[in-house]
């Protein structure tokens, strides 16, 4: 059967690219070399609201809980972010894509699973890389390389102990160069704890660190469910649009350099994705004109993080905690 869009990669991204091609009638299928889709789950999957509302997957039976804000501390020093009420949820991730997909599969999508793409489709009109970080789209179409990426680790335990579980964690510390240590609670005395730093060779030191920042949480009593390595992009590749390739989501490197969200940019770039192959428009001309100016906002204030040191961050945040409290929102710097 022929297909106007092949598109690799069963991703969230990939998926919600998938249903709004086809919701516009556009025939679709998605390519994906996993058994299931979701297997991956690497990705804390903290997203606000107000960002999931934006791409348009319901995704309510995915929500494990719910948080207020973020406590965020540099040594001794501590500033609390609350907004007083519930304004980002902690999401089962894996339940998440599967949403994402039934959607997708619903609007007439059709999803092959056990498909690992080693050379590009070449039977379809369009080819959209939704393939993760390490594209194998963008490097078989030879786009430029994405220039930045952050280290992670992240680990999810039970048992652990939760002062307040209302609240997300943010460590600002020398030991994450460029990035930032985190623990978010999940419910049920489940927390991810995690880190990412832009220094490879600093990984080792990281996870000591890591662990001392979240003793008092992760005790021995505590039990380890899972840990992963992964990246993720800082900053958006040059190209995302070469020829009849697409690039979309952390292939196209559309995260945010302050936090590392990606769902929710990936997700609006992957509707916009789908209204310019539908409207014969210029997907990279569309999107940047839509997302780029936030994405640099972002990218910014990276630059600035990582040009202090993690106290007078902290010390400069400070006269801002109740703006970000009131108006703060994790998928944009200042909601006003
Ligand atoms: C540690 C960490 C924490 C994060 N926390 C958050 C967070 O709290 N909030 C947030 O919004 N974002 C977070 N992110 C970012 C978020 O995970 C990504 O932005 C998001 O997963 C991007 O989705 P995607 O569909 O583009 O890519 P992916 O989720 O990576 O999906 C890519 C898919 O492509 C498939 N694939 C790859 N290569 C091939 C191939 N050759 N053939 C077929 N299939 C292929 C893979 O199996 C996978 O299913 C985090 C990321 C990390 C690493």
């Amino acid at each position: 059967m022929h297909y106007d869009v092949a598109i690799v990669g069963a991703g969230a991204i990939g998926c919600i690219a998938a249903k709004e091609l086809a919701k516009r009638g556009v025939s679709v299928r998605v390519l994906e070399e996993d058994a299931c889709v979701g297997k991956q789950r690497k990705c804390t999957a903290l997203v606000s609201e107000t960002g999931l509302r934006s791409i348009g997957v319901d995704y309510k039976r995915a929500v494990l809980h719910r948080v207020r804000g973020a406590v965020i501390s540099a040594g001794t020093a501590e500033m609390t972010v609350d907004a007083r009420r519930p304004i980002a949820c902690v999401l089962d991730r894996q339940r998440f894509d599967e949403e994402c997909a039934e959607e997708a599969k619903s609007e007439g999508a059709k999803i092959f699973l056990r498909r690992k793409v080693r050379k590009l489709p070449k039977d379809s009109e369009w080819v959209v890389g939704a393939d993760g970080a390490a594209s194998f789209v963008a490097r078989t179409a030879s786009f430029p390389p994405i220039s930045r990426f952050a280290f992670c680790y992240e680990a999810e335990y039970k048992n652990a102990r939760v002062e307040d579980d209302a609240f997300v964690h943010v460590f600002l510390d020398s030991a994450f160069p460029g990035f930032f240590g985190w623990l978010v609670p999940c419910g049920n005395n489940v927390v991810r704890i995690g880190f990412g730093t832009q220094e490879h060779d600093r990984m080792k030191e990281g996870k000591r660190r890591l662990a001392s920042l979240t003793s008092s949480a992760v005790k021995k009593s505590s039990r380890k469910l899972r840990e992963f390595h992964a990246l993720i992009p800082l900053k958006w590749r040059q190209e995302t649009q070469r020829g009849n390739v697409m690039l979309v989501g952390d292939a196209a490197g559309q995260v945010k350099a302050t936090t590392g969200g990606g769902l929710v940019f990936g997700g609006n770039c992957a509707r916009i994705l789908a209204e310019s192959i539908a409207e014969g428009k210029n997907y990279e001309k569309e999107w940047k004109r839509e997302c780029l100016g936030k994405l640099q906002q972002h990218a910014l204030l990276r630059s600035v993080l990582d040009s202090l040191p993690p106290g007078i961050t902290l010390a400069s945040a400070k006269p801002f905690a109740p703006l970000l409290s009131r108006f703060g929102d994790m998928d944009s710097i200042i909601r006003v």
